[in-house]
């Protein structure tokens, strides 16, 4: 059963998506569900948002996150996209069980859009059941949350509730709603969708909607389609070198789940990398490892080549005249990527200054990490205490099957270091403050997760979060989250659970 808005409660929602052409969505409320039950409101994001987490965590405010009531203000839609999934295009995706409330302007005057997911079907919905598992909701809360701790831009959790009912998957599991917070929620495939329509109208009106949204100051560009193009690119190759910096695995980088905004979306599969390895792939779909650890950067870039493509009519009339502009973007992206990714790691070395064999210290220490089974973020958060006591060499070293190895690549960075200034003491804060102790290991995040679905004890949930939230502090009350697994804890693959 669907519902109607009801505006004995309000929330001050805009709907500017809404205001868009009737073809950019569908409008539909989400379904009603048996027995919702709050299971965690993030009240800092609330109040972020201006909304207030008391009212939210009322009866009727959980009414509201599980999509049994929709507020006066919402104009509930799911939007509509397109997108290469795993290299093959789909000309119809969209919302498929995640509905659009509304957007709220949040203190920083910023739009932020309020997005049910697992809210029921659409018409977007293919054979799927519109649902969600408790699982991968509380997965992606997890995630999405320590990404955000670790400085990484990323959509955010407002929610998590349980439904009452029972979704299907391989068994019967728990179903769930969560509240998800983007800038907003546009994507590659967005424009994809009006480009295989051949839509010219349709894609001049998404890219105006996106600049004025994201991107004002590209308003006034002499070519703004273009512009876009390039900030896009710009913000993804920060963005995915970002990722890279901590050791994170997307798992499902199609152009759907890639946002034009530049924030992290759609947590699925994904996972953090314990021992270093490029080839790492912990995505049960993924059969190929096409979306592995270290193909991340080129992933990349051939999704903002189908962005590219998407935006031709709107560059220039002139189709090649457009495939020269868009081409020309594209081109710039590897050494975006590769200056947003070697500043980053200077930051983690505690480099200062910048010197011409800066990369080639940095393979040498990827190529040991790799053949040596050397936990990544240890080895870094080790190098940071290193720098500021050389006793702590050992514990680096200690990582590394081969010490010797070790030892030599240690030698050369301290050698580096030598002609760099500063006091040791602020080198090591500054690197403590690049490198977190915290990230959320795939055997702590499934050990929360079953849990909660298994047992109904969310303790393992909350006390994860709670440790995620502070990544670079030292928290010596908690030694255990910083450890690798155990053999026996080893997760080998993780599944979207869609
Ligand atoms: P994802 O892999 O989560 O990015 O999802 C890919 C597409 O499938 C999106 O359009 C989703 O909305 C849709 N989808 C995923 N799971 C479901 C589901 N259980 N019911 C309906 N649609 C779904
Ligand atoms: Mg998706």
């Amino acid at each position: 059963m669907s519902v109607e808005p009801d505006v004995a409660v309000f929330l001050p929602f805009e709907n500017s998506y809404a205001r868009l052409p009737e073809r950019f969505y569908a409008r539909l409320a989400p379904t009603q569900v048996r027995a919702p039950r709050l299971v965690r409101l993030n009240e800092d994001l609330a109040r972020e948002l201006g909304l207030d987490p008391a009212y939210l965590a009322s009866p009727e405010g959980v009414e509201i996150l599980a999509g049994n009531r929709v507020a006066g203000g919402s104009e509930p839609i799911a939007m509509a996209y397109a997108g290469h999934q795993f290299g093959g295009f789909v000309p119809q995706l969209g919302d498929g069980r995640a509905i659009l409330l509304g957007e709220v302007i949040d203190r920083t005057g910023q739009r932020r859009d309020i997005q049910l997911k697992g809210s029921g079907p659409t018409p977007f919905s293919r054979r799927g059941d519109g649902r969600a598992a408790l699982g991968p909701v509380l997965r992606e809360y997890i995630i999405g949350e320590a990404m955000y701790a670790l400085g990484i831009p990323t959509t955010r959790a407002l929610a998590a509730v349980t439904t009452g009912e029972d979704v299907m998957r391989e068994k019967a599991l728990p179903g769930a709603v969560l509240t998800r917070v983007a800038a907003s929620h546009i994507r590659v495939g967005t424009f994809q969708f009006f480009a295989v329509r051949r839509d010219e109208e349709g894609l001049r009106a998404l890219t105006d909607y996106v600049i004025e949204r994201h991107y004002p100051d590209l308003a006034g560009s002499e070519n703004p389609a273009a512009a876009l193009l390039m900030r896009v690119i710009d913000k993804q190759a920060e963005l995915i070198a970002r990722w890279m910096l901590v050791g994170f695995i997307h798992g499902v980088m199609n152009t759907d789940n890639m946002a034009i905004s530049g924030e992290t979306i759609d947590y699925g599969p994904v996972a953090f990398m314990d021992t270093f390895d490029p080839a790492t792939v912990y995505s049960s779909i993924d059969e190929h490892g096409r979306y592995a650890y270290g193909n991340q950067p080129v992933i990349g870039q051939w999704n903002l080549t189908r962005l590219a493509e998407a935006l031709l009519p709107v560059i220039a009339e002139d189709r090649e005249k457009a495939v020269e502009i868009a081409q020309e973007a594209i081109n710039a992206y590897p050494g975006k990527f590769e200056a947003a990714f070697i500043a980053g790691y200077r930051r983690k070395l505690g480099f200062f200054a910048a010197e011409d064999g800066d990369p080639a210290l940095v393979k040498e220490l990827m190529d040991l990490m790799a053949a040596n089974n050397a936990d990544f973020t240890l080895t870094f958060r080790g190098l940071s205490e290193a720098a500021g006591d050389p006793a702590a060499d050992a514990k680096v070293r200690a990582l590394f099957d081969d010490r010797t190895a070790a030892d030599g690549w240690l030698a050369k960075w301290r050698e580096r270091l030598t002609r760099e200034d500063g006091d040791p003491a602020d080198r090591a804060a500054a690197m403590k403050a690049t490198n977190p102790a915290f990230i959320p290991r795939n055997h702590l995040v499934e050990e929360a997760l079953n849990a909660a679905v298994n047992n109904g004890d969310l303790a393992p949930f909350e006390k994860l979060i709670g440790v995620l939230a502070r990544p670079f502090d030292d928290q010596p009350d908690v030694p255990e989250y910083t450890l690798p697994p155990r053999p026996e804890q080893v997760v080998r693959a993780t599944f979207c659970g869609t």
